[in-house]
């Protein structure tokens, strides 16, 4: 006879954020860890990119230089990285285990070449969420509308967005966030339902 386990290790969940720039991912994600601290965090990563106005290190990012992301990867310290826009992206492999292990639901927002590689290795436990606008032309118009970049990075951003749409498919879920109240609650009853998977990995009953 079969017996429910009364207390499974339970890991936590990986959820991953990916939209174009200006789509408002990074609002979209604060809000969602403002409103649940207990259960999910946020995985602070590492970048060469230099700290932008405001940003401070270990808070945004953990800013470093090329030479130092490098020696990271021989020494296989990365879950993923990837060349994002010119500079080194990386997710730490020992802080996004220890998260899972603490059994919380890490949020990663990260572009999708590391989407793809997390869920090739997490495969079990990787929510893959992807945020646009209504169409290009609105997410055209947010791009200009925040005012942080020349007419060129704005183009070069369009074409990228273009870039990331095709990787659409490689997602589990789509949140078009036409107002960021909706679209917070639309990934946090994502999340919600996690709690209810099944997780290959985990024996329920033994
Ligand atoms: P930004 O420089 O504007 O903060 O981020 C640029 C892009 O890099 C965004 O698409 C962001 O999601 C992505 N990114 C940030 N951290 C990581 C990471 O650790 N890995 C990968 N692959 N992409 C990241």
């Amino acid at each position: 006879m079969s017996k429910k386990i009364s207390n499974p290790i339970k890991l936590g969940n990986i959820i991953i954020l990916s939209a174009p720039s200006g789509a408002g991912k990074s609002s979209i994600c604060e809000a969602v860890l403002a409103s649940d601290k207990k259960d999910t965090t946020y995985l602070i990563s590492y970048t060469t990119r230099h700290p932008r106005t405001g940003e401070k290190n270990g808070k945004n990012y953990f800013f470093l230089s090329e030479e130092s992301f490098k020696k990271m990867i021989k020494e296989g310290k990365f879950a993923e990285w990837a060349k994002v826009h010119g500079n080194y992206y990386g997710t730490s492999k020992e802080l996004l285990d220890k998260a899972l292990t603490a059994g919380k639901n890490v949020i990663l927002e990260i572009d999708v070449q590391g989407g793809i590689n997390i869920k090739k290795q997490y495969p079990y436990r990787t929510c893959m969420i992807f945020i646009m606008t209504t169409d290009f032309k609105t997410l055209e118009k947010r791009l200009i509308a925040r005012n942080k970049d020349c007419k060129e990075t704005i183009d070069t951003r369009m074409v990228n967005a273009k870039k990331e749409l095709e990787y659409l498919p490689k997602y589990d879920y789509l949140v078009i966030n036409r107002d960021l109240t909706d679209a917070v609650e639309s990934v946090r009853t994502i999340i919600k339902s996690l709690e209810y998977k099944i997780q290959k990995d985990t024996i329920y009953f033994a």
